[in-house]
Formats: C-alpha cells, structure tokens, sequence
C-alpha cells in the first residue's frame, strides 16, 4: 500500500479524509461513502416513495442545499421542489435568495421563493423590538415551521426534507436531556409521519451525517454555500455542545454515533413506555399544530404581539424601546 494511495479503490490519489472513519480517499471514493450512508438512511426509515413530491426548504447554507444535490443525485426522477422563504432579515436575506437562485438553475431543480415582508407583512428584523429580547431566533423558528406547513400546502407537498445532521441531532438531544425535557427527545425523529391528516411528512436524510463531512462534500463538489453568519444568531446551549462534542471527538471519532444509538435504542424506547402522548390541537388562528393549552400556536401569539406594538396598544418600558 502506498500511503497516498486511497484507501478505498487503492487506485487513485487520496485527496481528502473522511473524518469519522479517519481514513484518506479519492474524491469519488468520498461521495460514494458520503451518498450510499444518506441513501442507506432513507431506506432504513422509508423516507422517500417514487410518487412524492420532496421539497427541500433552501437556508443558503451548506446543509440544506447539500441534501438537494444528493437528492437530486441518487433520485434524479423523483419530483423536487426547492424553496426559499426570504425572512426580510436585512443585509442578509437577499443575499442569500440570489445565492439560492443561482444553485437551483444550475442544478435545475425548480425553486419558489416565499417573500414575507411582502406576503405578510412584517420581517423577522421586527421582531427585535418585542417582549421577546434575545429571542429573534424563537419567533423566526416559529414562523419557518407556520410556512414549511403553509406552503407544503400550497406546492401540494407529501414530503418535506430539512438538512438536520448527526451534530444537530445529538446536541440538541444533550441540551434537552440536560433540561430533563425527555418527551422532547421522544420526538427528535429522523421520520415524522403527518400527525393530522392534511399535515405533511417531515424527513431528515442527513440525520446519521456528521457536520464536518458535509462541509467537505460541499467543497469537495462545489456546491455554493453562505458561511456568514445570520446577524440574529447567538451562542445558544446547543451550540456549546456542538463544540464539546467536537473535542470528545478527537479522544473518540465514533462518540457521536455511539451516543446516538444510546439515546435511539435505550432512551427513547423507555421514555415512549413511560410517558402519555402529548395532547395536541389546532391552532383556533391558523390551523396549525399546537401543543398549547389555550389553542393559540406560538407563532400566532408573537404576530398578535407584533401587531398589539403596531397599534401602540402594549405599554412597553423605555429601555425595552431603546433596545
Ligand atoms: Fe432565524 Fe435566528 Fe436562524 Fe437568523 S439565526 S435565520 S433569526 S433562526
Ligand atoms: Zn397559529
């Protein structure tokens, strides 16, 4: 074996190293690796029928505009929809549906972008002057899952895939573990069947990827990514873990599949046997899923919010104001 050789086919040069597995392969060698895991995943869980129509949520960064290039790689006659929601975050959101734009037609997928501020009214921007400081990114999450459902409907989806990776899962399944939210890690599924009929099936194909190895498939296939950050963004507990993880993984490069399977096989199972199922409704405002006792979705709650401060309804102190 010469060391440079890949370790994979042994015939050409190896360029790049597949970090979970620590080994060094061709680039070939590396998508095959890379696409047959996501594939494997998919069958396992039985993601993906011929028949669906798949869309495939656009952020503009690495892991969502991944998945539809394997998508549209491993199934090229699978019906693909992808979708850009310009969330009206300034210097920010525009950018991002120009980079978007630019992928799809190159891969030829057909794109629908959903603009709010023009659709809705509002931008995720506003939402820095409400009751809600430091929690732009709360009122942002739920605004995107109102308008994954809302235009699932509209493009007559069956299936919608996010871009959620190993690194994802297993911190936020930490974070919740460590706030002893168990039903929450109950939940944490690489498939989501509609839970109401009308809803549509959610499904993470990425969901045994490990980050790392997304970052260099992307560059390795140049596929077009933003890598600035979203000015709301801030270091939430998840991100911490993420980084934890990272370092526990130079003593152990199987730590997150092991947890993984800790936390599916072990934990998961026992908390299903011991925990009744959540009770959840429509919301009375919009129609959507909710867990709350009043039928009022969080998103509804933050745009009545939104619109109580529009109308100078809400006494707000000064500094909230000033903010
Ligand atoms: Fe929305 Fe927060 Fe993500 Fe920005 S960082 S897009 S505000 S969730
Ligand atoms: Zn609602």
């Amino acid at each position: 074996d010469y060391p440079f050789l890949c370790k994979i086919c042994k015939k050409e040069k190896a360029l790049i190293e597949i970090p979970s597995q620590k080994i060094k392969v061709c680039k070939n060698c590396y998508n095959n690796f890379f696409e047959n895991r996501i594939k494997k995943t998919i069958e396992k869980y039985k993601m993906i029928k011929p028949q669906d129509k798949v869309g495939v949520f656009l952020s503009g960064g690495k892991d969502s505009s991944t998945l539809l290039f394997v998508l549209k790689k491993l199934y090229p006659d699978i019906n693909l929809q992808a979708i850009f929601i310009n969330l009206g975050i300034r210097y920010y959101s525009d950018k991002l549906e120009d980079l978007v734009k630019n992928f799809c037609k190159n891969l030829e997928v057909p794109l629908f972008i959903y603009n709010l501020p023009e659709k809705e009214g509002y931008r995720i921007d506003d939402f820095i002057f409400t009751y809600f400081k430091d929690k732009v990114c709360s009122a942002c999450g739920a605004i995107k899952r109102y308008l994954f459902s809302k235009i699932a409907k509209e493009l007559e989806l069956n299936v919608i895939a996010t871009g959620h990776h190993l690194d994802d899962t297993i911190s936020v399944m930490l974070n919740l573990f460590f706030q002893g939210d168990f039903l929450g890690i109950a939940k944490l599924q690489p498939s989501l069947p509609p839970l109401f009929p009308n809803q549509v099936k959610k499904i993470k194909p990425l969901y045994t990827t490990p980050e790392k190895e997304i970052l260099y498939y992307a560059i390795l296939n140049e596929i077009p990514f933003e890598n600035f950050k979203c000015p709301h963004a801030n270091v939430t507990p998840s991100k911490k873990i993420k980084e934890l993880l990272t370092k526990l993984e130079d003593e152990n490069r199987q730590i997150k599949y092991q947890l993984l399977s800790v936390f599916t096989k072990k934990l998961i199972p026992l908390i299903k046997s011991n925990y009744k199922e959540e009770v959840l409704s429509l919301c009375i405002k919009c129609g959507e899923i909710t867990s709350s006792q009043d039928k009022i979705c969080s998103r509804c709650k933050r745009i009545e919010l939104l619109e109580k401060i529009d109308n100078k309804t809400l006494e707000l102190t000064k500094e909230e104001f000033e903010d």
